[in-house]
Parts: C-alpha cells; sequence; structure tokens
C-alpha cells in the first residue's frame, strides 16, 4: 500500500471535515475569481493543498495509533512492571494516564487474586490435614479393637471412649468450617436486636460452672446492672461467648476465670479474663489467624479446632466492634470486645 493510501486511511474520519471545508473554499474563490483560468488554477492548488493536509493528519494519527497500539501489545506481553514505563508522549497524557491506572488496576486485581488462591490452596490442606488426624485416630482404635482387643477387658473401653473423643472432634470441626464458610462467603444472617444483659449471660455461664468445677477452676460472673440492654445479635453473641469461655477453660490449669460487663460511655465491655496459660507476644497478633494454634496437640487434645477465634473475630466485626485481647504467658489472657447499649 503507497504511503499516500495509508494515510489517507488514518485520516478519514476527518473526510467529512474536509469536504465541507474545500467546497466553501472553492464556492467563494468561484464567487470571488473573474475568469476561468483563474478558478481552475486556483482549485487545483486548493486540491493539491488538501491532498497533503490529508497526508499529514493521516500520518500524525498512524503515529499516535501506533504507538498506543505498542503500549497495549507491550503491557500484554507483561513487558512493564510498574506503570512509570508507559509513555504515549505529551499528546496523549490523558490517554497515558488512563492506560496507566487501568494498568495498576489489573496488577493489583492480579496480586488479589493471586493472594485469594493460595490462602484457598492453604484453607484447603489445613481442611484435609484437620480431617485426617482424628480419622485416622479412630480408624486405628476401630482397627485394633476388631483384631481382638475388643475382647480385652482393660483396654476395649479405654479404646471406644478415645475413638468417641475423635468423633467429637470431627464434629466440632465440621460446625466450625460449615460456620466459617458461611460467614466468609457472606450467607451468615445477622439479626440485630436489644436484649437484657444479665437475664442473657446468666445462663451461659451457668452451662460451664460443671466443666470449671471438674478442673477445679473458680468461675465468676461479676454482678450486672439489671436493666442493661445492648444491641447486637443474640444468637451470634452466645457463640462469641461460649468460645471464649470455653477456651479460658480450656487453656486454664488452676485459678479461675472471670466474666465482667463494664459500661463505658454509649457501649459496655464484656470481658473473658483466665488465669491460665497466657499467650506470648509474638503469638498475639495471630490466634485470630484460621487453624493457627500456639500448641497444637493441646488444642486438639482438649478438642479444639484452630476455628473458633477466626469465627468471634469475625462475628464482633459484623458488630462494628473490635476484639482485644491482652495477655502474659504464664499468668493469663483476657479477651474482651464492645457492644452497642
Ligand atoms: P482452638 O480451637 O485451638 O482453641 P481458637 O481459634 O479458639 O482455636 O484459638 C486459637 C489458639 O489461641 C488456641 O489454639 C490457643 O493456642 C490460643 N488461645 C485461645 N484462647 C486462649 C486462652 N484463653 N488462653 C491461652 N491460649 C488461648
Amino acid at each position: 500500500m503507497s504511503r499516500l493510501k495509508e494515510n489517507y486511511l488514518y485520516s478519514r474520519v476527518f473526510i467529512p471535515e474536509f469536504l465541507s471545508f474545500g467546497l466553501i473554499i472553492i464556492l467563494i474563490t468561484l464567487i470571488l475569481s473573474d475568469s476561468f483560468i483563474k478558478f481552475f488554477i486556483i482549485l487545483a492548488l486548493i486540491i493539491i493543498f488538501f491532498i497533503r493536509l490529508i497526508d499529514s493528519v493521516g500520518r500524525k494519527r498512524k503515529t499516535q495509533i501506533r504507538i498506543i497500539q505498542k503500549a497495549i501489545d507491550d503491557i500484554r506481553n507483561n513487558m512493564f512492571s510498574s506503570p512509570d514505563e508507559i509513555k504515549l508522549g505529551k499528546q496523549l497524557f490523558e490517554l497515558e494516564s488512563d492506560i496507566k491506572s487501568m494498568f495498576l488496576k489489573t496488577q493489583n486485581d492480579i496480586a488479589n487474586l493471586k493472594k485469594l488462591e493460595q490462602v484457598r490452596t492453604e484453607f484447603l490442606g489445613n481442611v484435609s490435614h484437620e480431617l485426617r488426624t482424628p480419622i485416622f485416630a479412630i480408624q486405628g482404635y476401630l482397627e485394633t479393637l476388631l483384631e481382638g482387643a475388643i475382647d480385652d477387658n482393660r483396654v476395649n473401653k479405654i479404646f471406644l471412649s478415645k475413638a468417641f473423643h475423635h468423633t467429637n472432634n470431627l464434629n466440632n470441626l465440621l460446625h466450625d468450617l460449615i460456620d466459617i464458610s458461611m460467614i466468609e462467603s457472606g450467607q451468615m444472617r445477622m439479626s440485630f436486636r436489644y436484649f437484657n444483659m444479665k437475664d442473657f449471660i446468666d445462663p451461659i455461664v451457668q452451662d460451664f460452672a460443671l466443666l470449671a468445677e471438674e478442673k477445679h477452676i473458680g468461675m465468676i460472673l461479676h454482678e450486672i446492672r439489671p436493666k442493661l440492654e445492648v444491641f447486637g445479635d443474640k444468637t451470634r453473641i452466645k457463640q462469641v461467648l461460649t468460645n471464649l469461655i470455653s477456651n479460658a477453660i480450656k487453656y486454664t490449669e488452676q485459678g479461675k476465670v472471670e466474666i465482667m460487663v463494664l459500661d463505658e460511655g454509649k457501649f459496655c465491655r464484656i470481658i473473658v479474663r483466665d488465669s491460665g496459660i497466657g499467650i506470648s507476644e509474638k503469638d498475639l497478633g495471630r490466634i485470630f489467624e484460621r487453624f493457627y494454634r500456639v500448641d497444637k496437640d493441646r488444642s486438639r487434645s482438649v478438642g479444639g479446632t484452630g476455628l473458633g477465634l477466626a469465627i468471634v473475630k469475625h462475628i464482633i466485626e459484623a458488630h462494628n466492634s473490635r476484639i482485644d485481647v491482652k495477655s502474659s504467658p504464664g499468668l493469663g489472657s483476657e479477651f474482651s470486645f464492645l457492644l452497642k447499649k
């Protein structure tokens, strides 16, 4: 294709403007010129001028389109590592900044997708591992029983109760997995209303009294103002307290577990404090991650799934609040959160 024809194709979009402008000039020349010869000479000059104009406009447009095409190709072929490497020149400045922000957004989207994919893979790995542990244990006990231990009165009940303990762990895990997937996929419906704190908390603490007694741990529920009403999802807050109190008992060998509700302006703070093993500074930042446990074996032996605090954090955040924790290894831990009054 000749260069002129190519430039013509690029300047085609302006043809209607060229034609109307050209026609006006021809008409004016026709009116003003006193002889046909003069008119044809001027007409020839106008045609040459317009051919040059079309050629020059087409050339400029072609250059700009090529620059844009190259930038797009380079982006597609991952030639840029940062948006600052994209250069379209002064005349295409606005487009350049649009392409740069598009590039940045795509880069961020890809990074987020990769992170999500990694989190998903890690989560699946963790779930399979967590499932495998109790299933292998149950299989092992049942196999030993089938191979004859069932008739050995010294061990048969022990093995059965151990297998039963692991089925409980499996059940806990399944429930927590259902909860966490409902929460994280946004399917957990919350139902917020006002409820009386004292009426709400009394039976929850009562439910744990026996467990604490068995471990010889004191269970103290401090006085709550009888008329105190708080705003939240009762069922989910019950789940939070159940988790925090059961953790407090699980990770305390001696001393006490205290539950307090304190007024803090328009809010009230619910505190679960224990005198248990405590959590070191380095673990404190991670205990709310899914499947993070300070001591895996200890957590499993007391029926922990490693998901409890992740669920607690989600629920409290859904109440526009935050779960706070203070702890000293060997001295105990204190978990607390605010609820609107
Ligand atoms: P788990 O089911 O293992 O208890 P959680 O998500 O409830 O999982 O807690 C995560 C980890 O945080 C626990 O494994 C334990 O190491 C630590 N933890 C939680 N609560 C306490 C507590 N009250 N005292 C000491 N450690 C705790």
